[in-house]
């Protein structure tokens, strides 16, 4: 294993437990007097992307930040600690959410409440609607990006597994100027480590809106409103005369990165979805996750997880 990727997994153990713990962090601060802020840092708002990408490659261990909800967090914890700060919010062609009949254009600087709020005819952009509920609490929602939290690569995030699911594509753009495409299936490389180089933005999400035949799904379990969720799963499946032709099943959360089960929409393929069927592909995916340790629940716990999500996620999609 690449010690980059060996020590992405275990600062991911260490945030994933700080998060949970965080009530009771607070708590030992006002009894122990620790700190909670960050280290000192250079920060640096570029006006042009061309300006931005010249800071990454011209700085001291820089970080872009957008809506600074993970990065501020993982720095007053101090688990990031980044000499220079990167902030991209002035950049205007950042802001493009661009809808046509073909696909949905996210760029980077498009928030999740945006997305909530977005009134549209499009059913991809009313599906990411009805998922952005799901994350945390509206505070964070109304600073926190879209492409944020795809490029922080939290296996928990929901928008990490609406990439996989939906087939979206990244854009990147490098120090040579030119764009640089990640297809979904490439862009986790394990948690918090995603194929974005360190001397490259990303620009936006493009995904393919759906047509008439796709049904998409969507469930997640967490422990309480507004918390990181314990397991999720996003189907897209596709219908031809009521039966499934094709599709993704994806598992969130509960394994290193989302991961696509392919063996249970296999199984599904050439039949109706009803409780009998999705109640087998969500025993497959149960089976077949590789579960990620965590020392809040045990592994048999998130396989049932994973199976009242997979079970409900499809079924939403009858
Ligand atoms: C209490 C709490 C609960 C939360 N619950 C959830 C939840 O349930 N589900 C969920 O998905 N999220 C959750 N989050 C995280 C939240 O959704 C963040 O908004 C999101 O993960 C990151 O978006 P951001 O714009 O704030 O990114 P930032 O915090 O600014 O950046 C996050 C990381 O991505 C990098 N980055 C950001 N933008 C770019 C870019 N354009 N190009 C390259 N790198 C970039 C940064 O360098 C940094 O490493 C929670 C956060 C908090 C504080």
């Amino acid at each position: 294993m690449m010690m980059e990727e060996l020590s992405c997994r275990i600062v991911y153990c260490i945030l994933k437990h700080i998060t949970i713990s965080l009530s009771n962090y607070f708590q030992l601060k006002n009894t122990q007097g620790l700190s909670l802020k960050a280290s000192n840092f250079l920060y640096l708002k570029p006006t042009s992307l061309d300006e931005a990408l010249s800071f990454l490659v011209s700085n001291e261990e820089p970080r872009i930040i957008a809506g600074g909800q993970s990065l501020v967090a993982a720095m007053n914890m101090k688990l990031a600690q980044p000499e220079t700060i990167i902030d991209i919010t002035e950049l205007h062609e950042l802001k493009k959410f661009e809808i046509d009949k073909k696909s949905v254009n996210i760029g980077a600087l498009v928030t999740h409440s945006e997305i909530e709020f977005y009134k549209s005819s499009s059913k991809l952009v009313s599906f990411l609607s009805s998922v952005a509920k799901n994350i945390a609490h509206i505070p964070i929602r109304f600073k926190g990006t879209f492409c944020g939290a795809v490029a922080n690569s939290d296996p928990a995030s929901e928008w990490c597994s609406c990439l996989l699911a939906l087939d979206g594509m990244a854009e990147v753009i490098g120090q040579n100027r030119e764009k640089r495409f990640i297809e979904s299936e490439n862009f986790f490389v394990a948690p918090y480590l995603s194929d974005i180089q360190y001397d490259e933005i990303l620009t936006s999400i493009k995904f393919p809106e759906i047509d008439e035949h796709t049904k998409l799904g969507f469930n997640e379990y967490s422990r309480r409103a507004g918390d990181y969720a314990i397991a999720m799963c996003v189907s897209k499946i596709n219908l031809m005369e009521d039966k499934v032709v094709d599709g993704n099943i994806v598992i969130g959360a509960a394994s290193e990165v989302p991961t696509k089960i392919t063996d249970a929409l296999l199984f599904l393929k050439g039949k109706e979805l009803n409780e009998n069927t999705c109640l087998k592909a969500a025993n497959i995916a149960a089976d077949r996750i590789k579960i990620l340790d965590d020392i809040e629940s045990s592994e048999e716990y998130k396989r049932d997880i994973v199976k009242a999500v997979t079970f409900r996620s499809l079924i939403a999609c009858k």
